[in-house]
């Protein structure tokens, strides 16, 4: 069952701006929850990013809200009537991008708050007076402490992601916010699972909430290709660099669980000159926000991240998604691999497991997805080193091979994704190298005098007491994956 758009009687400025944004049918979420909370009852909706949750919640806020807009000036006239709150500072400004181009053609006004960035600016937008307000907890609380936002007119409250700001220690931030707002309201949560702890939540604040499932939460689309290679830590990144090169893979998404670790293989990635760029909690506000961007704008083709930093992230159409490390939790796996194969589109999910712990890792992805898992060997297109090359970089590197990679990412993004639709067929086109990082033209420094050239030092552990031999044959399963591009 599907309904369109046209069925709802959206107020026409609300109609105008759905019809904008080329939304014709309604996803089963805005079907579902869009009429109960016209109807002004509480939800507890279980949907995760990327369902079509923010405007299955904010069109009829925004629907409800319209007969209190006004023109007028004054900001006594424009009380926060209606408060979204998220947990990372990423999210909050998605949201709020969205309403406000769903509530364009409106007098109500929106705007975000969230930590990391200089409170003026917010401070300023507040005290004009604002309808809509989307915050992260923790700088909410700033504003709520120093009198810039005053939450007793509130009539509709968004716990978004509620599961997550569980997670990260919320809970005493969120009891203090909603001890603010009035008792009457609207309370809408929405979390990716429906745990003890969020039944929890929703009995104290929620009430005879009307229960939305609209997808079982740990489905991964039937559009996601998905492969697990056995690799080797130190060939992890060979072997990413050569899928995304023999793939045509125009952008990705590559997780890694650690902060340090994604700093460290953005930075690796980078010197391999792939344009890629690193999102993580530590990074200041304006970074993480600018690294998006960059990466929405395609002007960035690899970012590496975290869980946290990018889960529910509204980023369509991602080619491919690289596990560089199993998630430890299983429910990550199908967070991360949802940022691919969205809306119909086929993806690509690729996860690199490395012994160790990942076995039982895998093993519980197996359970979760309730699919077998088979672990494919990498088989590198040459297992001898074709000569090495000083590339005026610190390391020595393999003749060709960050070279290549580069090939396909620097083409022209229409050209790429034009390749790509076509089945990422036919020799990637050469196009002019990328400028280069000025790092790359210093004079070459000798490295440490231990130090093995990475390809060296990759090939001993992958094949310990056995020389490095040119007649390794490629495997046929992994062969005919790699089919789709042959390197010039
Ligand atoms: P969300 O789950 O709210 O993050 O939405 C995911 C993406 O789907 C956003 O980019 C929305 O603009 C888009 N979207 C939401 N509803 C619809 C719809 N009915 N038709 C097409 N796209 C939609």
């Amino acid at each position: 069952m599907t309904s369109s758009f046209s069925n709802l009687m959206l107020a026409e400025p609300l109609a105008r701006a759905v019809a904008e944004m080329g939304y014709e049918t309604m996803t089963p979420i805005q079907e579902q929850a869009i009429p109960v909370v016209l109807s002004g009852q509480d939800v507890m909706g279980a949907a995760q990013t990327g369902t079509g949750k923010t405007a299955a919640f904010s069109l009829p806020l925004l629907q409800r809200m319209l007969k209190h807009e006004n023109a007028s000036t004054s900001p006594a006239r424009h009380p926060v009537r209606a408060l979204v709150l998220l947990p990372t500072r990423e999210l909050a400004d998605q949201v709020a991008q969205q309403i406000k181009l769903y509530a364009k053609y409106t007098n109500l006004r929106s705007t975000v708050v969230f930590g990391g960035i200089d409170m003026k600016p917010q401070t300023l937008e507040l005290k004009k007076g604002v309808e809509v307000l989307v915050a992260t907890p923790g700088r909410l609380l700033d504003h709520i402490e120093a009198k810039n936002a005053v939450l007793n007119q509130v009539e509709y409250v968004v716990l978004d992601e509620a599961d997550r700001m569980l997670d990260i220690g919320f809970l005493p931030d969120l009891q203090r916010i909603l001890s603010y707002l009035p008792k009457q309201r609207t309370t809408l949560l929405f979390s990716a699972t429906f745990s003890p702890e969020i039944k929890r939540l929703a009995g104290s604040y929620l009430q005879n909430p009307v229960t939305i499932e609209v997808a079982r939460p740990n489905e991964t689309a039937s559009t996601v290709e998905q492969h697990f290679y056995s690799v080797i830590d130190d060939d992890k990144r060979r072997a990413l660099r050569q899928i995304v090169r023999q793939r045509g893979i125009t952008q990705a998404f590559v997780f890694v669980n650690s902060k340090l670790g994604c700093a460290r293989l953005a930075r690796s990635l980078e010197r391999d000159g792939l344009r890629t760029s690193a999102l993580h909690g530590d990074k200041s506000q304006d970074e993480r926000l600018k690294a998006l961007a960059a990466f929405k704008a395609g002007e960035v083709d690899l970012l590496v991240c975290t869980d946290v930093a990018a889960r529910g992230l509204d980023i369509k159409d991602v080619p491919a998604v690289f596990n560089f490390d199993i998630p430890f939790n299983a429910e990550d796996y199908v967070h991360r691999i949802g940022r691919t194969g969205r809306a119909g589109a086929s993806g690509l999910a690729v996860s690199f497991a490395s012994g160790g712990n990942d076995a039982r890792l895998v093993a519980d992805i197996e359970k979760l997805i309730k699919k077998k898992i088979e672990l494919e060997p990498v088989e590198f297109e040459e297992d001898r080193p074709r000569g090495r090359i000083n590339d005026g970089r610190r390391h020595w590197r393999e003749e060709g091979e960050a070279g290549d990679a580069r090939d396909v990412l620097d083409q022209p993004r229409e050209r790429r994704d034009a390749d790509a639709r076509r089945g990422g067929g036919g020799r990637p086109h050469r196009a002019p190298a990328a400028p280069r990082d000025p790092f790359f033209d210093k004079p070459y420094e000798p490295g440490q005098p231990d130090a093995t050239p990475a390809w060296e030092a990759a090939a001993k552990a992958a094949a310990p007491g056995r020389g490095i031999s040119s007649n390794i044959k490629p495997k046929r399963k992994v062969a005919a994956l790699f089919k789709s591009a042959e390197p010039s």
